[in-house]
């Protein structure tokens, strides 16, 4: 693609690196067959492309955005289906977070929607705000028809329970085994999951203790900041980001790191960018690079660094039929998908892919709670594929594809580990009680 940077425009760092994006696009177009919005919408400003033509010509010509623009920026996903298919490397995330933050500092958005992405900027982030306001929200709930839609939406996808804790709070976690462990490796904890499904860090916490892996939660970190990175507010997200870099860095240096481990897509997505983001910051690149690398997603990490330990128990000796969500984050964002399926096959129960498996869910971090008519339709056709297959269970690797797919099925849907935990000595998940 030609464009049409001035030298002037090109000192700044992000329209240089945008430029060098858009000159790999050859409008071939295929990325909008796999793109969600573009299938159900139809419209090419709603496909990768015409996103990309849009957010060219804004920074090119120094446009403040419109509200065309907005319309069409604000419906993409950010699932990087387009990037998976795209046959000339064109990296479309960045785009698309260039694009963000350019809407973010030159448009002004109506009264309801800045009131709307301000809240969830706020709380979503802090693990007490967000409890806070779901306890609040339960109170709401029966006159929730009196609130803007935009808001009944939230208050309606809020979740009815917050599970109580098993493990105590600890800065460490250690085996308890006298011998030295075999690896230290952070764990971001994260913040929404934390409230809602703390079972996730519980099993991930558990498992690797049991391989003898020591499990750091380094104060101070809660968020991985990508929430508000998604809705363009970039000086909110930089603050985090910069603040996670120092606390791990310094974690690394001074009693060392072998892995920080996500068991969240979205964020592991983003954690593995950190090295990017921080590319001309003088102070910050190297360690920013270095967090990057030291990140893994749980799956990964067990993949390559610990020979699990199954063990056949009376209540796993049933073989089950289990369906794997391929989260986009963890397909499309890191490019990992065979590697859950075959920890899960190790277990000894069949896996199946969801047919369509690289369409999104609708979830995408605040997208169903901002984009809520969309997001419904990607659930309902989520929904139908996962139904064809018949399964017990559903897994994914992403806390955000768990609350929505939970939203539109009574198939019971659990974290990836939490299988793993289980049929290497942990409890019974939960959630599978009635199997
Ligand atoms: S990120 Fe997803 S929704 Fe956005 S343009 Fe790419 S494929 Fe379409
Ligand atoms: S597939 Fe890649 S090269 Fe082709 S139009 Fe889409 S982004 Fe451009």
């Amino acid at each position: 693609m030609e464009t049409h940077f001035s030298k002037e425009q090109l000192k700044n760092k992000d329209n240089k690196s945008s430029e060098k994006i858009f000159r790999k696009c050859v409008h071939c177009g295929f990325c909008n067959a796999t793109c969600p919005t573009y299938n159900l919408l139809g419209d090419e400003l709603d496909g990768p492309r015409g996103r990309i033509y849009l957010i060219k010509d804004m920074l090119e010509n120094n446009k403040p955005a419109s509200e065309k623009i907005v319309k069409h920026i604000d419906r993409c996903l950010s699932c990087y289906s387009c990037m998976t298919t795209c046959p000339s490397g064109v990296n479309y995330m960045h785009v698309i977070d260039h694009g963000r933050s350019h809407i973010e500092k030159t448009f002004r958005r109506p009264l309801i929607d800045r009131l709307a992405r301000n809240f969830l900027s706020k709380v979503m982030p802090n693990p007490l705000y967000f409890r806070v306001i779901g306890i609040l929200t339960l109170f709401v709930k029966p006159i929730s028809f009196i609130f803007p839609k935009r808001f009944r939406e939230m208050i309606n996808l809020m979740p009815l329970k917050f599970p109580k804790k098993n493990l105590p709070k600890m800065r460490v976690y250690s085996s308890g085994k006298k011998k030295k462990p075999v690896a230290r490796v952070a764990l971001l904890a994260g913040c929404v999951q934390e409230v809602i499904s703390p079972q996730i860090n519980e099993a991930t916490i558990r498992l690797l203790n049991r391989h003898d892996i020591e499990v750091v939660l380094p104060k101070g970190i809660q968020c991985c900041g990508s929430l508000n990175h998604h809705l363009g507010k970039n000086d909110l997200a930089n603050q985090t980001f910069k603040k996670n870099i120092l606390i791990w860095y310094d974690e690394y240096l001074k009693n060392g790191l072998d892995a920080i481990i996500s068991n969240t897509s979205g964020c592991g997505t983003t954690l593995k960018d950190y090295g990017f983001i921080f590319r001309s910051d003088e102070n910050l690149k190297k360690k920013a690079k270095k967090i990057s690398e030291l990140t893994q997603d749980i799956s990964e990490y067990l993949d390559e660094n610990i020979k699990l330990n199954f063990i056949k128990k009376k209540e796993n000796d049933k073989e089950y039929k289990i369906a794997y969500h391929s989260a986009c984050s963890m397909q499309h964002g890191q490019k990992i998908h065979d590697i859950p399926i075959n920890l899960i096959k190790k277990t000894g129960n069949q896996v199946f892919d969801i047919p369509d498996g690289h369409l999104c869910c609708g979830s995408a971090g605040t997208y169903n709670l901002l984009q809520n008519d969309i997001a419904k339709k990607l659930l309902k056709n989520k929904i139908s594929n996962i139904e064809k297959i018949k399964p017990q269970f559903i897994t994914t690797g992403n806390i955000g594809c768990i609350t929505q797919i939970a939203n539109g099925t009574k198939i019971p849907i659990l974290h990836t580990v939490e299988i793993i935990d289980w049929y290497t000595g942990g409890p019974k998940p939960e959630v599978l009680r009635n199997l």
